[in-house]
């Protein structure tokens, strides 16, 4: 029979009610997500939200006071680390320093047990494959300190790839990178995941690495999960505050709904709401959904307290007599002066129930 693809191999990850706390602070709240076979899902929260211990108890290196962990339906709970087969690549690259880059690659097939150990001319072949699938033929021979820190962590990559884990673990791999070399590997990480196939989890707390890497985005906040969706879903239709305003700029309004219509300041803004929802409710305005008008027209009435250009278009931030200030997306040609005051009229918005 022919040898099943890499796709066809993969295998899902089911993390079912995991509760962790440390020294009685709860690192995370009762978890439960499912990453897709062959998908490649980003833990995505603030510093602190409890992304790395998920993905440290899906790896087997910390044990969750509560809950499962599986891997292709089997119970990997109380598996330890070595028998989970996932393969690792940390923000620090733990390469080891006196050895080659070959060497560094092929570790963990040298390591193995006589019986499990692929013969020496095999580890070859697979060691070259992965250092051009990598793109780092012929630096075989060099040693880490001879390379730069986004080579370090392709090596560190390739490394984890060599045992054939059947899950790839990566906790912000490009994290102690410059911003150049960081989006450069974004690409290039895309490229070799469509290539392997792999289930990969990819922790990281820059949304944009996120969103743009990621097949789906799991959203973490304070130990609890805001929402796991697609980079569109949760970007058109966060599920929560939190997600709204940890994706980008976002300024909020108090709202009446009354009969399904949304009311700003009393007027109408066109957004639909359910019906069945009525009173008190917040709406979450990004700068595009916001336009300059006269004043006295609108929801809204502001001082330009700042203008800058982000490439085809101008960002105006409108500051209100109690302090608040929000941003509002403008085309290039609009002339608008640092000072000048301006009503503001909603667009669109996201709405969210207060309670
Ligand atoms: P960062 O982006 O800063 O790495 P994170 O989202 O990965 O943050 P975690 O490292 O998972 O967050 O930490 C979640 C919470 O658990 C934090 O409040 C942290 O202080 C706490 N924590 C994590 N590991 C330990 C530990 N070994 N002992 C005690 N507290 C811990």
């Amino acid at each position: 029979a022919a040898r099943p693809t890499e796709q066809e191999r993969a295998v899902d990850i089911h993390v079912a009610g995991v509760t962790k706390e440390f020294g009685g602070a709860a690192a995370l709240h009762d978890i439960d997500l499912t990453v897709r076979p062959g998908e490649l899902l980003a833990l995505l929260g603030p510093s602190g939200s409890g992304k790395t211990t998920l993905l440290r108890i899906i790896a087997g290196l910390v044990e969750a006071d509560r809950g499962h962990v599986f891997f292709g339906g089997l119970d990997a709970t109380s598996l330890p680390v070595q028998k989970r087969q996932v393969g690792f690549v940390f923000q620090h690259y733990a390469l080891f320093r006196h050895m080659r880059v070959a060497d560094n690659i092929a570790y963990g097939l040298q390591v193995r047990e006589r019986a499990n150990r692929p013969p020496k001319a095999e580890i070859r072949r697979r060691t070259a494959e992965l250092l051009d699938l990598v793109q780092l033929s012929g630096y075989e021979s060099r040693f880490p300190a001879q390379l730069s820190g986004g080579q370090r962590q392709r090596v560190a990559l390739a490394r984890a790839l060599a045992v054939e884990p059947r899950v790839l673990l990566l906790d912000e791999p490009f994290g102690a990178l410059d911003a150049k070399v960081r989006k450069d590997l974004r690409a290039w990480l895309r490229d070799i995941h469509e290539r392997t196939g792999k289930t990969t989890v990819f922790v990281t707390h820059d949304q944009d690495e996120a969103l743009e890497l990621a097949d789906r985005v799991a959203i973490l906040n304070q130990g609890h999960l805001e929402q796991v969706g697609s980079p569109d879903d949760v970007q058109d239709h966060p599920a929560t505050p939190f997600v709204m305003t940890f994706l980008g700029q976002a300024a909020r309004f108090s709202a009446d709904i009354r009969d399904g219509r949304v009311l700003v300041n009393g007027k109408p803004v066109p957004v639909a709401a359910q019906r069945s929802t009525i009173g008190r409710a917040s709406l979450y305005c990004r700068p595009w959904h916001l336009t300059p008008t006269a004043i006295g027209q609108g929801h809204y009435t502001g001082t330009i307290s700042g203008i800058r250009r982000l490439g085809s278009i101008r960002r105006i931030e409108v500051s209100q007599a109690n302090g608040t200030t929000l941003e509002v997306e403008v085309p290039l040609r609009t002339s608008l002066r640092l000072g000048e005051e301006i009503g503001l009229e909603i667009l669109d918005g996201v709405i969210f129930r207060d309670d």
